[in-house]
């Protein structure tokens, strides 16, 4: 529930690109949001435990280090969740609203560089978080940081041009992911086919990853 109107925001426009031609993407295999998504919690994981080493005061300290991954064929939900280090509000809009980072920035420059709208880069350089878009109707990033006095905070957005950033309640630290499958996508909202592409591309992700409890 929320505790005050959601706030919008425009992706910055380089974000649009990126965005607009991974939902348009015919080519690319529309499995590997899910190593992107597993991966970002295992780093989102690791990051908590290097801060655990120089910081007393961690939100929800004792917490097990897992990643856990739910999925719903009947409402298309799969969700990706971590106990990680969380994010902020401005880590938020810094992190999944702009093209700071490393992934989805090597790509535009590529793109830049081959003049064109070439989808097959996606596979080449990957898109980090923004790949979820090619499979996603709707994205909601609940999340909330290591830090004492940090707030639990809804990011939600379809992919198309803007999203919205609330408060919300109940949160545990780390961050869990709800993706809404679009209709043509059900498919990764099923138990073995989750399991199957985790075994195929997170194989070495150094902390528990358990789908529908059950460690793999
Ligand atoms: P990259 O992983 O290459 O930095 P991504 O697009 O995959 O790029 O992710 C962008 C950023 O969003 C990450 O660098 C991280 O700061 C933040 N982020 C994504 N997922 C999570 C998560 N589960 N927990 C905390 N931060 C995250
Ligand atoms: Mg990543």
């Amino acid at each position: 529930m929320s505790t005050q109107a959601p706030e919008r925001h425009e992706f910055q426009a380089e974000v649009k690109q990126v965005l607009d031609i991974v939902v348009h993407s015919l080519y690319t295999d529309k499995e590997i949001f899910v190593r992107e998504l597993v991966s970002n919690a295992s780093d989102a994981t690791e990051k908590l435990r290097h801060t655990q080493l120089t910081e007393k005061e961690i939100f929800d300290a004792d917490l097990d280090l897992e990643i856990q991954v739910t999925a719903d064929e009947e409402s298309g939900e799969v969700t990706i969740r971590d106990f990680g280090i969380g994010m902020t509000h401005d880590e938020l809009i810094e992190n999944l609203g702009t093209i700071a980072h490393s992934g989805s920035k090597a790509f535009l420059n590529a793109l830049k560089e081959s003049g064109e709208k070439n989808e097959n880069l996606i596979g080449q350089f990957g898109v980090g978080f923004y790949s979820v878009f090619m499979v996603a109707e709707k994205v909601d990033v609940y999340t909330r940081s290591w830090h004492k006095d940090g707030e639990c905070l809804r990011w939600s957005s379809d992919g198309s041009g803007a999203y919205e950033i609330d408060t919300v309640e109940g949160e545990r630290r780390g961050t869990r992911i709800v993706i809404k499958l679009k209709e043509e996508y059900k498919e990764f909202a099923k138990k073995d086919r989750i399991e199957a592409i985790i075994k195929k591309y997170s194989a070495f992700v150094q902390f528990p990853v358990k789908v529908e409890g059950e460690e793999l």
